[in-house]
Parts: structure tokens; sequence; C-alpha cells
């Protein structure tokens, strides 16, 4: 049997030149509700954890500057229901991490572990990259910014490199006449892995008719990847808020996801869903701004 070992490193830059130094293979803990199931299950088997958890605290905040939200990767997903800035615009949060798992799960569950396991069934992944969420990594190199649309690459596949932690996820809070809403299915009310989730940053003209900008995001927009599904946000881009906008918007929408079924659903059940929910989503944040109804 191989061998396992734990370090807790005393601080951020203690984590980095450990992981700067070590070629055996390391992965990252947070709080291990992604990861220790999945070495249960053998489907990884790392050599060494780095338990991030050991200097929480320095990695764990909600903050606003300069008009920037600011969330410390080590943020559990009670701490964004416990925050008084995701309400209004920004309820798509709390409605997220609300929907997140149970209380046991929320309590420890982290923003960076749910980021990082880019799993397609994750919550904050959709509602992050519809407000367009920024990502900062470090490491005993330096740091670096990338967007969260472009991080994830692949089923369970991003651009970190071995070396490096995600420390902040930031993002500004949508301006104008805008709105934010989240939609998520499962099989039961607690507990759910989502079969579908979208989320929706839209924000419309002093006009209250036309469309300025959207942001549709999907857990599983071309196979199992959660991303941004472009040509519907694009598409939206400048048109009325009219039912033949969202009609077409939703053919769009099921050209470019390619949902595959497993034993939670079918292709088929999950493309028709997220049809729904775009339309569903549209309506609640139009009705939200003051738009048409
Ligand atoms: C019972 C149960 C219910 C769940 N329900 C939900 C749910 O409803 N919605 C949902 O979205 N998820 C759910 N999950 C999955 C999981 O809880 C989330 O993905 C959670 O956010 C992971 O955070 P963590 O701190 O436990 O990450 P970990 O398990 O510690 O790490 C996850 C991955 O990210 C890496 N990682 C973690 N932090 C960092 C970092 N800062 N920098 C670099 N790499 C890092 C790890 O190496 C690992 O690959 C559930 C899990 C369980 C066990």
């Amino acid at each position: 049997m191989s061998s396992l070992e734990l370090y807790s490193p005393t601080d951020l830059n203690d984590a980095l030149r450990f992981m700067e130094q070590e070629d055996r293979n390391v992965a990252v803990i947070a709080s291990g509700t992604d990861l220790l199931p999945r070495m249960r299950r053998r489907q990884i088997s790392p050599s060494i954890l780095v338990d991030i958890s050991s200097f929480a605290e320095d990695l764990r905040y909600v903050r606003e500057s300069d008009g920037t939200i600011r969330l410390g990767a080590l943020t559990t997903v009670t701490d964004l229901l416990e925050s008084p800035i995701f309400y209004g615009k920004l309820s798509i949060i709390r409605e997220a991490a609300t929907l997140f798992g149970a209380p046991q799960v929320r309590n420890v569950a982290t923003v960076g572990g749910n980021i990082c396991s880019a799993a397609s069934s994750e919550d904050l992944i959709p509602v992050f990259i519809a407000l367009d969420a920024k990502l900062k990594l470090v490491s005993a190199r330096g740091e670096r910014t990338v967007l969260l649309r472009d991080f994830i690459v692949g089923k369970r596949q991003t651009t970190r490199k071995a070396s490096e932690i995600l420390a902040e996820v930031s993002f500004d809070p949508p301006s104008g006449h805008s709105w934010t809403a989240y939609e998520k299915l499962g099989r039961r009310n607690m507990l759910i892995l989502a079969m579908v989730n979208e989320a929706l940053s839209l924000t419309l003209e002093d006009d209250l008719q036309t469309i300025h900008s959207a942001r549709v995001a999907l857990n599983r927009v071309s196979g199992k990847i959660p991303a941004l599904a472009a040509k519907t946000s694009d598409f939206l881009e400048g048109k009325k808020v009219v039912g033949q906008t969202i009609a077409e918007a939703q053919k769009i929408l099921a050209s470019e996801l390619s949902l595959t079924s497993d034993f939670r659903g079918s292709g088929e059940y999950r493309t028709e869903v997220a049809q729904v929910y775009l339309r569903r989503l549209v309506d609640r944040c139009v009705r939200q701004i003051g738009g048409p109804s």
C-alpha cells in the first residue's frame, strides 16, 4: 500500500515554498469534502496532502474594497450565507449557497475547493462565471490573475499549476439596471448534486426593454465542463426582452450544450430543463429590474 503524508504549513508562504520544492504528487486539501471521497474511491492517489486549513484565517474573508468584492479561498459556504453583502443584485450567491449540500457540508466546504475541484456538479462555479469572476493564483514565484471562465479547461481540469494555490476570488457587482439569479435541479430537496444548474447576470438598457448584457453560465456547457454559454449570452445582447428573443435564445442554448445522460437524467431532459431555466432566469431578473413583464 502506498503511504500518504500530511504537511501542515505554518502560513501561506510556508505552503508555497514547500509546494515549489516538492516533486512528489502533492494535493492541496482545504476541507476535504470533495478530495477525500475521491481518494477513498481511488480516483486520485496523492503522496502528500498540503493542509491549507492550518492557516485558514489568512484566506477566509469576504471584503468589499474599491467597488470589488473579494473572497478568500478558504471562505466557507456558511460564511457566504452569513455575509450581509449577498443581497439584492448579488443574491445569486445566497441562492446558490442555500441550495448547497446540507448545513454540515456548508459549514466547512470552501469557495476555493469548489472552484478547484472543477466538477460539473458544483454550485458556485456557474455563479462566479456569470459574475465574470477573476481568480488570484499564488506560488513561490509570484502571483497571476485569470478569469474563472478560462480556468476550467476540461472535466476536473484547470490551468492551475502544481505549485499554485488559489488565494482569492474577486468580481465587481453588476451595475446599472441589472440583476442576477440562479436555478438548480437535483433529484431531492437536500444534498442535491446538480443535474442542471444555471446562473444569469442580466443588465438592461435605460429603456428597460433592451438587453445591454447577459452572461448565462451552466455546469455542463460542453460535455461536462462548467462554462459560459457564450453564444447564448452574445445573442441576447442588444435584443428586446420579448418572447421571441427568449425562444431564439433557448434554441441557441440547446445547440451549444452537449448534455450527457447518466443515472440522474438523460441529456435530452437536461437540455429541456436548461431551456426552461433560461426563460425563468430572464423573467426573474427582468421583473426585479422593473422591465416588461
Ligand atoms: C455530502 C456532500 C454534499 C455536497 N454537496 C454539494 C453541493 O450541494 N454543491 C456543491 O457545489 N458541492 C457539493 N459537494 C462537494 C464539495 O463539498 C464542494 O466542492 C466544496 O466546495 C469543496 O470544498 P473543500 O474545501 O472541501 O475542498 P477540498 O475537498 O479540500 O478540495 C477540492 C479540490 O480543490 C483543491 N483545492 C482546494 N482548495 C484549493 C486552493 N485554495 N488552491 C488550490 N487547490 C485547492 C483540492 O486539491 C481538491 O482537488 C458536496 C460534498 C459532499 C461530501
